[in-house]
């Protein structure tokens, strides 16, 4: 078996790599660095099936290369982070439509080879201000184009309508996994996402910075838990053509993670409130909750989160220890 993964370097990317190379898959992994790391894969270089492409997912003639040597490709390779999609407005729309485009474009012209798309729960937007999940087919409610935050669910809401497309006019093989916020070693706090933020934080007893009020929640699910979903997803043949949320149901408030780490961490920090305005930009829209419904993909496979947040910490906090 042989796979491409865009994005390899990445955070769920290098985990994912590392889980093929373990089935003996020969694996592909293309990445710019943009977000991800040479460190993440260093571990990986020494195997005979692992072949590491520093290169743009947008240079066709690599792309093409690769592809046709492989029979599926899991497309992580996207703009990531809600402060680096703030900070980059432009580089991040042009990965995820233009290196969407390139990455269907060329699975169908070779063979029509399986491709899984990593998507987001950043699709539902600011939908809901209770905390009911999230279903695959539920309404998305955005904002205005004028919030920078938004542009990310739009490109990406348009990679799931390609891939869609592709597989109803094309008969493409695509599957498509919306990942809610997703957390463990490798991840990294530069791009906004708050468990290395508030780790790294702690661990330098410097203040815990809680964006807003703190009553907002998020489910964190563990890397280990996504890549098994993602495997057992491209093993399923029914799931071919269909969305899955791929998510932990378990919520938590950003309060109660701050004080968590803090405590986990034995750190000396306080916590900071820091307006949303000061953090990102003005007029920066959050959503209150955000929860994922996952009947679906339990339905199509077995998939149910083992690792809970007090355990996910508690790895994430050895990796950012050393
Ligand atoms: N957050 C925070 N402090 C930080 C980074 C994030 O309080 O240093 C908050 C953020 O405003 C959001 C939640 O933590 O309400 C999760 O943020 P993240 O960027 O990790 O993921 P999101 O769910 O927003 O995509």
């Amino acid at each position: 078996m042989k796979a491409l993964v865009t994005g390899g370097a990445g955070f769920i990317g290098s985990h994912l790599c590392e889980a093929l190379l373990k089935k003996k898959w020969e694996v592909y992994a293309i990445d710019n660095l943009s977000t991800g790391n040479i460190k993440n894969i260093e571990h990986l270089q020494n195997s005979k099936l692992f072949h590491f492409y520093m290169d743009d997912i947008m240079n066709e003639r690599i792309m093409k290369s690769l592809i046709r040597k492989v029979g599926i490709v899991f497309h992580l390779a996207a703009a990531v982070g809600v402060k680096y999609i703030l900070d980059n407005p432009l580089d991040s729309i042009r990965t995820n439509v233009r290196g969407t485009e390139v990455v269907l474009e060329l699975a169908n012209s070779f063979g029509k080879k399986k491709v899984f798309l990593a998507s987001t729960s950043e699709i539902y937007g600011k939908n809901r201000g209770d905390k009911t999940s999230f279903k695959e087919t539920d309404d998305r409610l955005l904002g205005s184009t004028t919030k920078w935050r938004w542009s990310y669910s739009c490109t990406k809401a348009l990679d799931e309508f390609l891939s869609l497309a592709y597989y109803r006019e094309k008969r493409l093989p695509v599957i498509i996994g919306r990942f809610f916020n997703t957390c463990g070693p490798r991840q990294t706090g530069r791009y906004g996402m708050v468990i290395p933020r508030f780790i790294k934080e702690a661990l330098l007893n410097k203040p815990i910075t809680v964006y807003g009020d703190g009553k907002q929640t998020r489910c964190f699910l563990y890397i280990d838990d996504a890549v098994r979903a993602i495997l057992g997803l491209v093993d399923e043949k029914k799931a071919i053509g269909e969305i899955f949320n791929i998510g932990n149901p378990r919520s938590i408030s950003i309060l109660e993670l701050a004080k968590k780490i803090k405590k986990i961490t034995k750190s000396k920090s306080r916590i900071e409130f820091v307006p949303y305005e000061k953090a990102y930009e003005k007029g920066f829209e959050d959503m209150r909750h955000r929860k994922p419904d996952i009947s679906k993909i339990q339905s199509f496979i077995k998939f149910s989160p083992k690792v809970e947040i007090d355990e996910l910490l508690k790895r994430t906090i050895k990796y950012l220890e050393r």
